[in-house]
C-alpha cells in the first residue's frame, strides 16, 4: 500500500458491520436503512431491467432521464437552474462524486479545508489527490456541534484550493444555518476558493432546521459543486446512484476524473431514480416525519441509558458523549458494546485528525425499524 493510503486501514463502517454480524448485535453503526425505499421505485427498476434499459453501458454523464430529473429537482426545490446536458453528472453514489471532485480539482500540495469530524472518505480522497487536509473542528455548544467561523477563516491560507463542506452533517447531525452558510460563501468569494458541498442528507432535516444549498448564495453557483445521493434520499444505498451539479466547467472537470474511475454504473437503477426524484412532496415529508419520530425514540433511549445526547437537526445519526457513563474512549467503548449490550455503534474519533477531540463521542444510526430501535434502547439501558 502506498504512503498516501497507508494511514487509512479498513473503513470503520466495514469493521463495525462485520462486528455486528459476528456478534449478532443490533447494527446502529453503518448508516443504512433496514427498510427499502418505495415499492413503485423498485418496480421502476424491475421494468428498466426487463425492458432492457440500462443493461449495457449507459451514457458517460448518466442517462438523460436522470440528468433531467436531477436538474428539475434542483430547480423546483431550490430555484437552481442547471443544464442537464452539461451541468449534471451521474456518479456511482456520492462516494464516487467526492473522489472525482477531489481528483479533478485538487493539485498535489493544495490544501483542502474540511469540517471535522469528517466523513471518512474525505480524508482518503484528499490524500489520493495528493492534497493536504486542513480540518476545522465543530465543537460542542449547548447540545449541538457548532462551526467557529473565525477558525474557518484562519484555516484558509494562500495554498487553500477548496472548501469541502457537508450539511446536514454526518456524524454530528448539525445543519449549517443561513448565517453560517452566508459567512462560508463570503469567505469562498473573498479568497477565490472552490467549494465542494456534500448535501446527501438534504431531505433529512427536522423541526425548524432548514437545508439551504451553498450554491444558492451570491457568487457561489459558479464555484460550487453540489453532491446528492439516491442512497440517502430514497433508501437505496445498494444502488450506488449519486450525482453532482455545478457549472459546465467544474462538472466537466469532475467528469474527466469520473470517466477513469468507474466510467459508468447502475444502468437500470438510474431510470428508477429518475422516477423517484419526481415523487410528490408527500413522499419526502412522510420520510422526514418517520425519521423524526425515530430520532426522538433513539435519543430518548440513549438519554435514559445515561449518555449525554446531542440534538440532531438533520441526517439519520445521533452523536452521544459517553463520559457520563464513566467512559473516556469511544473506540474502546464501541468495541466492547456488542458484548455488553448487544448493540453496535461507531466511534466518532475515526472522523477526526485530532483523535483526542473526538475520543468521547459515539454515533448511533436511527434509520431502523421502530421495533429495532425500541429493542436497542432496551438493551442500552443495561449500561445505566
Ligand atoms: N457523504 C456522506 C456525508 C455520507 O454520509 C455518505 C454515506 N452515506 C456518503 C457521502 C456516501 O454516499 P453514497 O452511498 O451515495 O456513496
Ligand atoms: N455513509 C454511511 C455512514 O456514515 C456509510 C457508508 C459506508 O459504509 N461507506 O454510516
Amino acid at each position: 500500500l502506498n504512503r498516501r493510503l497507508a494511514e487509512f486501514g479498513t473503513t470503520i463502517f466495514a469493521e463495525m458491520s462485520a462486528l455486528a454480524v459476528r456478534t449478532g448485535a443490533i447494527n446502529l453503526g453503518q448508516g443504512f436503512p433496514d427498510t427499502d425505499g418505495p415499492e413503485e421505485v423498485r418496480e421502476a427498476a424491475v421494468r428498466a431491467l426487463r425492458d432492457g434499459r440500462g443493461n449495457q453501458y449507459p451514457p458517460g454523464p448518466g442517462v438523460p432521464e436522470l440528468r433531467a430529473a436531477v436538474a428539475a429537482h434542483q430547480e423546483r426545490r431550490y430555484g437552481l437552474a442547471y443544464d442537464p446536458d452539461t451541468e449534471v453528472l451521474v456518479t456511482a453514489g456520492a462516494t464516487e462524486a467526492i473522489a472525482a471532485c477531489l481528483l479533478a480539482l485538487v493539485e498535489p500540495g493544495d490544501e483542502v479545508v474540511a469540517l471535522e469530524p469528517y466523513y471518512d472518505s474525505y480524508a482518503a480522497c484528499v490524500a489520493m489527490a495528493g492534497g493536504r487536509r486542513v480540518p476545522v473542528t465543530l465543537r460542542p455548544h449547548e447540545g449541538t456541534f457548532r462551526l467557529d467561523l473565525d477558525e474557518l477563516r484562519d484555516a484558509v491560507t494562500d495554498r487553500t484550493r477548496l472548501l469541502l463542506i457537508n450539511t446536514p452533517h454526518n456524524p454530528t447531525g448539525t445543519v449549517l444555518t443561513r448565517a453560517e452558510l452566508t459567512a462560508i460563501a463570503e469567505l469562498a468569494v473573498e479568497r477565490d476558493l472552490l467549494v465542494v458541498t456534500d448535501e446527501v442528507y438534504e431531505h433529512l432535516v427536522f423541526d425548524d432546521a432548514e437545508h439551504v444549498p451553498l450554491a444558492t448564495f451570491p457568487g457561489m453557483r459558479e464555484r460550487t459543486v453540489s453532491i446528492g445521493s439516491a442512497g440517502k434520499t430514497f433508501s437505496f444505498t445498494g444502488w450506488k446512484v449519486g450525482w453532482v451539479t455545478g457549472s459546465r466547467e467544474l462538472v466537466g472537470a469532475v467528469r474527466s476524473a469520473k470517466q477513469f474511475l468507474t466510467y459508468v454504473s447502475s444502468g437500470p437503477f438510474q431510470y428508477a431514480v429518475a422516477e423517484a426524484l419526481a415523487l410528490p412532496e408527500s413522499y419526502f415529508s412522510a420520510f422526514r416525519d418517520d425519521l423524526r419520530a425515530k430520532r426522538d425514540l433513539l435519543s430518548a433511549g440513549l438519554a435514559d441509558a445515561g449518555f449525554s445526547v446531542f440534538r440532531t437537526a438533520g441526517t439519520y445519526f445521533v452523536t452521544t458523549d459517553v463520559r457520563p457513563l464513566g467512559e473516556t474512549d469511544g473506540f474502546a467503548f464501541c468495541r466492547a458494546l456488542p458484548e455488553r449490550a448487544g448493540v453496535v455503534a461507531v466511534p466518532n474519533a475515526v472522523f477526526y485528525d485530532d483523535r483526542e477531540a473526538g475520543a468521547p463521542f459515539v454515533r448511533f444510526a436511527f434509520c431502523k425499524r421502530k421495533d429495532v430501535l425500541e429493542e436497542a434502547a432496551e438493551r442500552l439501558r443495561r449500561l445505566a
